[in-house]
């Protein structure tokens, strides 16, 4: 069986079929996948598949977020990073991915940046790595709705390319205040991007993932982006264990 056969097949396995792309080529868009975790927009919004809430896959609808009783204070942080213009993707983005999620969730898990599905949906991991990542916390018996959702940038680089500097530093005050106002348990950093700006590090996720780490004055826990994984299901396995301990540890998962 070649390869991407065999790939498809694990990802069939994995998620059924509906899951699959409709595209010929599974391979990756062209950049290394570690560096690269953006979804390519998938057919089918997050609520299909995760039962996370998700208005409608019409572009700048945005997720229902009148479900989580968000106190003023945090409807008003949402409301002045969704008019952001600190950099030039408010020029290209569709809307601003704020993020989502109950204040109280134990456990905040950070990626990168939103891709195409997430930046027409207006909500974080939504497509294809999203669905890993919600089946994921579902094979451990923990629904989306009982984590939080953020990433490094709030709007989708164009083409998914990696985040400039000076992008994640105009961006990282916003995650920093929701992190303030989440006091997660657990943070969870979704792969290099993620890891390496929290932890301020230079060193690979391989290196970095399932140990705990000191960064923005707490504690951070990496592991592997779920696109990542997508291109590389070997990995998969230490992915899932890395998630199950980090659900344990926020006290989602016994
Ligand atoms: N990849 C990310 O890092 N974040 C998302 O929200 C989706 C894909």
């Amino acid at each position: 069986m070649s390869k991407a056969l065999k790939k498809h097949a694990e990802l069939e396995k994995l998620f059924g079929s509906d899951f699959l792309p409709l595209s010929k080529s599974p391979a990756s868009p062209g950049r290394d996948s570690a560096t690269s975790p953006k979804d390519v927009a998938s057919a089918k919004p997050a609520s299909a598949t995760s039962g996370a809430s998700v208005a409608s896959a019409r572009p700048g609808a945005g997720p229902k977020i009148d479900q989580w009783n968000w106190p003023a204070d945090y409807l008003a942080l949402r409301e002045e990073a969704l008019g952001c213009r600190k950099c030039g993707l408010c020029e290209t983005r569709t809307q601003v991915v704020f993020g989502v999620g109950r204040l109280d969730a134990p456990l905040l898990f950070v990626g990168e940046a939103p891709g195409a599905d997430e930046d027409i949906q207006g909500e974080p991991f939504v497509g294809k790595a999203g669905q890993l990542l919600t089946k994921t916390l579902a094979k451990h018996g923990v629904s989306r709705d009982k984590v939080h959702i953020a990433n490094i940038l709030k709007c989708r680089p164009p083409g998914n390319r990696t985040p400039a500097p000076d992008e994640m530093a105009a961006c990282l005050p916003w995650l920093r205040r929701q992190i303030d106002a989440i006091r997660p348990k657990v943070l969870c950093a979704l792969g290099n991007i993620a890891a390496q700006t929290l932890l301020e590090t230079k060193t690979g996720i391989t290196r970095l993932r399932g140990k705990y780490a000191d960064g923005l004055g707490r504690k951070i826990f990496p592991t592997f982006h779920p696109a990542y994984i997508l291109r590389n299901m070997g990995e998969l396995p230490q992915f899932e264990a890395d998630i199950l301990q980090a659900c344990k540890d926020a006290g989602l998962a016994g």
